[in-house]
């Protein structure tokens, strides 16, 4: 057989490399070789590929096979385009050589300018430039970023002469040293280098240029870029290009400059150029900040500069216009003549996002579809809550489980009593507790956040603080409450009972003191684009809400009905908490009546309430779900209230208390275990429902009530509910004169649950996975405790994710597949949903589009993220369809 070798193409001419191909180009390299191939004025150069960088890797650090002729090559070709040769003493070509990975690093990797100047060609630039001064600050520049990134000399070295040869001169910028002072200067470097590496700075350019790219091939692997991939889980294969491209000079004089732009403001959104200019400067000035630039608007207002800047907001616009979206441009004027150095997808905050999004759809640059997927869901997240001001540097504590978004700051309290009365008297309070449960809910109210030092995702003060849209860092590492003396501890520092201090719940911060913050206006763009996500999506939104207020809420937000009705949260405020712990702590029957009779009016006015609020659209609500821990009263004070209120002793309530503790609570007595031990619980709440729904549509509001049980694990247990339920409702629509419609379902919580869903579902009417529940009992991983360890699994890599915060769609995803499946084949057309938090989560929720659910129900200040999360499941299901149709075309 005769093999035949074609040699690999390693290096591309930026106008022969096909732009598409970022994954080959990188990002620069891409937009590079798309402006030369537009005919915009782009240095002349070529990029090395990534593969390059992945070969160069494999072969443990070298070049591999034929790279190196292929870069000679291009070479010639762009000494070609600017008529001057790499290394000529009269007139030399000097190179840059840059990074550029297919997704941006910002400032992560290395980059080396002025490349080929050596102590021969140094005085051919001063004669072509004119500037002997020009000549020996490029020199020394050169030595000083090759010094560091190609021979590993510490920086600081070069950065200390520099400075003594200013304070030597008396002056304070480095353009005001002069050519002799330069002159020295390289000399100095030169010193610096023969003296760390016992070598001779190179004098050859091949050997310079040949350096250069084996290190920004090294820059892919430093500790820095490794640490910012992980971060932000880039693969670490990828690899990055390089380019080498002809130095252009925006320092050779006042018709010189250099500078940064947008198109469009990435803070607003604003369709308008942003950006900052140096004249008479090099590229790394700016982003140094070794001088402050100016607004480059002054560009016009500048006579030498005026007539590139009318030319680079010409490329400005066609750039944007071309890419359909903003962009970030690096250019610089060299007497008068505009190069381009880069264009780039500009970064932006949510807020821009949104208003970038849809004023493109407007103006007619992207369709509607387009500006819905331009929009990440996690970015709205900025939009509804306060969020630190990005330019802030406060001191962190200590770092917990990101709980709940937003930022806010306050004095530290560690009762929700004094919360509530702190609040009351004007003030600003953050709520530290070892961990929260039901009887500090009016604190939590009171309070801006929360911070505990147990529980995690699924936690009572994360559900609790989400549901509110406030935000709470749970499980903060390391801090230790010590309620005694008034304190908390991280490491050595001590911080006290109204002490400032400032969380941010998206990323997990506990910050000292009160850091600035910034609160985005929800504006009309907003709406504009949740409108038109709305038009994409087939998986419908609803919101888990408990209270009227919530439901008003969820409402505004766009959400489609109440997906979870949590009753028990009911009971959270005031004194309401009283009658709640009367019934679970009843031993008779006759005690247990009197007791739902004190629940039942102020279950039936808050159903009422939410079935106002919700004017016709269906709302879920869950028969009583107390896993017992959470509403026994725990302390002294709480059981003699108890007491006071049942009229008996303290060590009655106390015994009562110890009787009913359990071992593992959460698997204990709880879901419908109550209501099937104790009919007459759902019987109250049943009627409570039904007498609501009643009153409600005898108003001319209509309802559709869809009663939901929870912790099914038998058919039986739902027979046995829904009897009742039935019972109760015939008995209520008979007393009024009125007939509503409504549903009995099932909540999925249990794996027993999923995989008898056929079972089930000749019994429910309807599902809705409490993923909550179904992933602690799949795992069987406390939701309680697994804040503990939790974050060691996934910084190990042992889980890639909390599977709280989002769901684990290998094992609990299938399940929720084949319940859903199971139960259909029972009951086509069931109705699924599912109303864990992870109905708040994009990855989620695009798995609930996938799996046919459908809806989801989140917290309601997630609603609008939900929404869009599911317009872009269903896009990207579209885009997969139409991909799979032209494969088959093409076959
Ligand atoms: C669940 O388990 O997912 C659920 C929604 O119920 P809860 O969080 O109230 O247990
Ligand atoms: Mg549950």
């Amino acid at each position: 057989m005769i093999a035949t070798t074609v040699a690999q193409q390693w290096v591309y001419g930026f106008t022969a490399g096909d732009s598409q191909r970022r994954d080959l180009l990188g990002g620069k390299g891409a937009g590079l070789a798309e402006m030369a191939q537009a005919g915009l004025p782009v240095p002349p150069g070529f990029t090395i590929t990534t593969e390059a960088c992945t070969a160069y890797y494999q072969d443990g650090g070298d070049m591999p096979a034929g790279l190196w002729e292929q870069v000679l090559a291009a070479l010639q070709r762009v000494e070609q385009a600017r008529g001057k040769r790499f290394g000529d003493v009269a007139n030399p070509l000097l190179l840059s050589v840059r990074s550029g990975a297919k997704v941006s690093m910002p400032g992560m990797m290395d980059t080396i300018l002025d490349l080929g100047l050596t102590d021969a060609t140094v005085a051919g630039l001063a004669a072509s430039s004119g500037s002997v001064r020009f000549a020996y600050d490029s020199y020394r520049r050169l030595m000083q970023l090759y010094g560091k990134v190609v021979l590993g000399i510490p920086g600081e070295l070069f950065e200390a002469a520099l400075t003594r040869a200013k304070a030597r001169r008396g002056v304070q910028d480095d353009t005001e040293l002069d050519a002799a002072a330069l002159c020295k200067l390289t000399a100095t470097f030169k010193a610096i280098v023969r003296e760390q590496t016992g070598h001779d700075f190179p004098q050859d350019p091949m050997a310079q240029l040949h350096g250069a790219i084996g290190a920004v091939f090294a820059s892919w692997n430093t500790e820095r870029a490794v640490n910012y991939r992980r971060e932000n889980h880039i693969a670490n294969d990828l690899g990055t290009a390089v380019n080498v491209q002809a130095m252009v000079y925006g320092n050779m004089g006042d018709d010189c400059a250099t500078g940064v732009a947008f198109t469009r403001d990435p803070a607003t959104g604003e369709k308008r150029l942003v950006g900052e200019y140096l004249p008479n400067a090099q590229g790394e000035d700016v982003v140094a900040g070794v001088r402050t630039p100016r607004p480059i608007a002054e560009m016009a207002g500048d006579p030498l500069l005026a007539p590139t800047y009318a030319q680079f907001l010409r490329v400005a616009e066609q750039l944007e216009r071309h890419y359909r979206d903003a962009q970030d441009l690096e250019f610089t004027v060299e007497h008068g003549t505009l190069y381009m150095l880069q264009t780039r997808t500009a970064k932006r905050t949510g807020a821009a996002a949104v208003r970038m999004a849809v004023e493109m759809a407007e103006e007619g640059l992207i369709d509607r579809a387009t500006a819905v997927r331009r929009v990440e869901p996690e970015q709205l997240d900025q939009l509804l809550h306060p969020t630190l001001d990005p330019l802030a540097t406060p001191t962190i504590l200590t770092t917990g489980l990101p709980a709940s978004p937003g930022a806010a700051s306050g004095q530290v309290v560690f009762n929700a009593d004094e919360a509530e009365a702190r609040q009351r008297a004007g003030a600003a309070v953050i709520l530290v507790r070892e961990e929260t449960s039901p009887d500090d809910f009016h604190g939590m109210v009171a309070a801006r956040g929360f911070v505990t030092a147990r529980g995690g995702i699924t936690s009572h003060a994360a559900v609790v603080a989400r549901g509110m849209g406030k935000p709470c860092v749970a499980s903060a590492a390391g801090l230790v409450v010590d309620y005694a003396t008034q304190t908390f501890t991280v490491a050595e520092t001590v911080v006290r009972h109204d002490d400032w201090i400032t969380i941010d719940g998206g990323s997990g911060r506990v910050m000292l003191g009160q850091a600035p913050m910034i609160r985005p206006a929800l504006g009309g763009e907003l709406q504009t684009l949740l409108g038109w996500a709305d038009e994409f999506r087939t998986l419908g939104v609803r919101a888990n809400a408990d209270t009227p207020h919530d439901a008003g809420v969820a409402r505004d937000f766009g959400a489609a009905g109440i997906g979870l009705c949590r009753t028990e949260h009911m009971f959270f405020e005031g004194d309401r908490i009283l009658p709640m712990r009367a019934m679970i702590l009843a031993e008779t029957a006759e005690e247990r009546a009197a007791a739902l009779a004190r629940l039942l009016p102020l279950q039936r006015a808050d159903f009422a309430g939410i079935f106002r609020a919700m004017d016709g659209l269906p709302v879920t609500i869950r028969t009583l779900d107390p896993p017992l821990h959470e509403f026994l009263p725990q302390t002294d004070v709480e059981q003699a209230e108890l007491a006071r209120t049942l009229g008996v002793d303290p060590a009655v309530v106390a015994t009562k208390v110890e009787q009913l503790r359990e071992a593992n609570p959460m698997l204990g007595f709880r879901g419908c275990r109550l209501g099937i031990v104790y009919p007459e619980i759902t019987a109250m709440q049943a009627r409570a429902i039904f007498e609501a729904a009643c009153a409600v549509a005898r108003e001319g509001v209509a309802v559709a009530p869809e009663v939901m049980i929870p912790l099914v694990c038998t058919v039986k247990e739902m027979e046995a509910q829904r009897a009742i339920i039935e019972q109760t409702a015939r008995e209520v629509f008979a007393e009024q004169g009125v007939t509503v419609p409504y549903l009995v379902g099932t909540m999925i919580e249990l794996p027993r649950a999923a995989l008898l869903a056929d079972e089930l579902a000749a019994a429910a009417e309807f599902f809705s996975f409490g993923t909550n529940d179904l992933t602690q009992t799949t795992f069987g991983l406390s939701r309680d405790d697994a804040g503990r360890f939790l974050p060691g699994y996934v910084a190990r890599g042992i889980l890639p994710y909390d599977p709280f915060q989002s769901l684990d769609q290998a094992g609990v995803g299938r399940l929720i597949t084949l319940g859903t499946e199971l139960g259909r084949r029972t009951r086509p057309g069931l109705k699924v949903g599912i109303c864990g938090e992870h109905g708040g989560d994009p990855a989620s929720v695009r798995f609930c589009a996938q799996a046919g659910l459908d809806y989801v129900s989140a917290s309601p200040y997630r609603v609008p993220l939900a929404r869009l999360a599911a317009a872009h499941a269903h896009l990207e299901a579209l885009e997969r369809a139409d991909g799979q149709a032209g494969q088959e075309r093409d076959r």
